[in-house]
């Protein structure tokens, strides 16, 4: 029987969302999606010391941003919470008495100084099957001392026991099967009684497995741990509904080798968080792509990409539609390397298709922090709506369209140079009267009545356009003249007319 698909994203809550972890939250949802299956969202919170306050809420609100939906979680409640690990300790506990009592695990008694020595008198010392018998452990002591150590309440951790020679062998969805050594892996630990919390990995295989998580869609670096989970669903008695592996392939740089970081973003100038993120300790922003200007279907498309292709040529994907094309037979082995101008080429296509109204929605906090307010949003849409082809990202759209809302203050010396002569004042004061008397302001009608004028009149045709867009617009720039006057109140298009009159300093005849 097909199992159901059920995938899980486990951040852990030590800081922001990197955007490869959201490049694995995206996977794991297009996967899920695809197969009709859930989508668990699952806080893995067991390492108090590396708690940072706000990373869950921004975990939460970058999946939102981005469409990412989940179906289980510590919000959405599903039939297999609590979905915060630190919330399920006591079946954690359960778990580790079961490894221990079937003498899977032991306890450890070993101080970080004994571990300490332990290194420094044998070179790789590794905790294992060849060192565990010289260590201070349930294994060499007699049982009487470790309860009495344990009833003293001196700290211990549990280990797990791996068995010396085997080759563990894990599938891969996208790397076929992985071989490995038991050799190379150490006793790890499972638990740790100075804060009765699991670790990852039992915190994690616990979950997978009582989650029914059916495959495990995770970052390449989780790769090493994989034999070691292996292992830990055999010692439960779990092989057999052992999830699939998928490890996706690294994010790297843009430039030169290796793995994607913050400073390639600082240096390169691009973010790389989902959404702007303040430190709550050392106060630092690092910015994000949501305050950047970037739509959020573009950066979905951008990072579906990266790792994962379609299998023929489709670059501008929607959501569903990349639901409908995902599958890990497309994804690549090999890195990713992080394109971030091909990032900002796909916002630029998105702002493109954008409806003009949900720009201006996108468009408002942009004017408000300029100070700028009155204009209806039917009017913010129309002007978004010429200039929106002359932007990749939404600040952009202030560059080009800033003269729908100020009028210019200074206009362009060399535009005025060109365009602007001895004759120009009075033919502009003609303009004036022209468009005093059209009635019907849109652009068609406006430039007929115009181009007939100036035709009439013999004037040059370019000097006049160029010079009444010079005193519209500031510069000779921006969508069609006579889109600008149909959206443009009549009074102001005059008045800034007249004030170009008054400022531009007519030149020597
Ligand atoms: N908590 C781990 C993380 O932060 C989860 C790794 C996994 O998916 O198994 O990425």
């Amino acid at each position: 029987m097909e199992r159901k698909v059920r995938v899980r994203f486990a951040p852990s809550p030590t800081g922001p969302l990197h955007i490869g972890g959201i490049r694995t939250a995206l996977y794991n949802y297009l996967f899920a999606r695809r197969h009709g299956g859930s989508m668990i969202l699952r806080i893995e919170d067991t390492d108090s010391r590396r708690f940072v306050p706000g990373a869950e809420e921004y975990i939460n609100e970058s999946l939102a941003w981005l469409g990412i939906g989940i179906d289980e979680g510590v919000r959405e409640g599903g039939e297999y919470g609590p979905y915060k690990q630190s919330e399920r300790r006591d079946i954690y506990r359960r778990y580790v008495k079961q490894l221990l009592d079937s003498d899977k695990a032991y306890i450890a008694f070993d101080t970080p100084e004994e571990l300490e020595a332990a290194r420094a008198a044998t070179p790789n010392f590794q905790y294992d099957a060849s060192t565990r018998g010289n260590m201070r452990n349930s294994l060499t002591m007699p049982a009487e001392e470790v309860k009495r150590l344990i009833d003293e309440g001196t700290q211990y951790v549990v280990r797990f026991k791996i068995d010396p020679d085997r080759e563990v062998k894990v599938n891969d969805l996208i790397r076929g099967e992985v071989t490995v050594n038991s050799n190379i892996l150490d006793d790890k630990v499972l638990y740790k009684s100075a804060d009765d919390l699991p670790t990852y990995h039992l915190a994690n295989i616990v979950d997978d497995h009582l989650m029914e998580v059916s495959h495990v869609i995770r970052g390449e670096e989780w790769l090493p741990s994989a034999p070691l989970h292996v292992l830990l669903y055999e010692a439960f008695g779990w092989s057999d509904t052992m999830p699939e592996f998928v490890h996706l392939p690294l994010l790297l740089k843009p430039v030169g080798n290796g793995k994607l970081s913050k400073r390639d973003g600082d240096k390169l100038g691009f973010p790389v968080f989902p959404l702007e993120w303040h430190d709550p300790k050392s106060g630092d922003i690092s910015s994000g792509y949501r305050e950047q200007g970037y739509l959020p279907e573009a950066v979905v498309n951008f990072l579906a990409l990266l790792g994962w292709n379609p299998g023929d040529d489709s670059e501008v994907m929607s959501m569903q539609e990349l639901i409908d094309k995902f599958s890990f037979e497309h994804c690549s082995k090999a890195g990713a390397k992080f394109d971030f101008k091909k990032g900002i080429w796909f916002n630029h296509e998105y702002l493109m298709k954008k409806d003009d109204n949900e720009l201006a929605d996108l468009f408002m906090p942009v004017l408000e922090e300029k100070g700028i307010a009155g204009f209806s949003k039917e009017y913010v849409a129309k002007a978004l709506g010429m200039v929106k082809g002359r932007a990749n990202l939404i600040p952009d759209l202030w560059d080009q369209a800033d003269f729908f809302f100020v009028a210019p203050e200074t206009y362009a010396e060399k535009d005025v140079r060109k365009r602007w002569s001895a004759e120009t004042p009075a033919i502009m004061e003609e303009l004036i009267a022209v468009l005093e008397t059209i009635d019907d302001m849109t652009s068609a009608n406006a430039e007929k009545i115009v181009l007939d004028w100036i035709e009439s009149k013999g004037y040059h045709l370019g000097n006049v356009m160029n010079a009444f867009r010079l005193a519209v617009v500031g510069a000779c720039r921006g969508p069609h003249m006579f889109d600008i006057t149909e959206l443009m109140p009549r009074e102001e298009v005059v008045g800034r007319i007249r004030k170009a009159v008054e400022r531009i300093p007519v030149p020597e005849k």
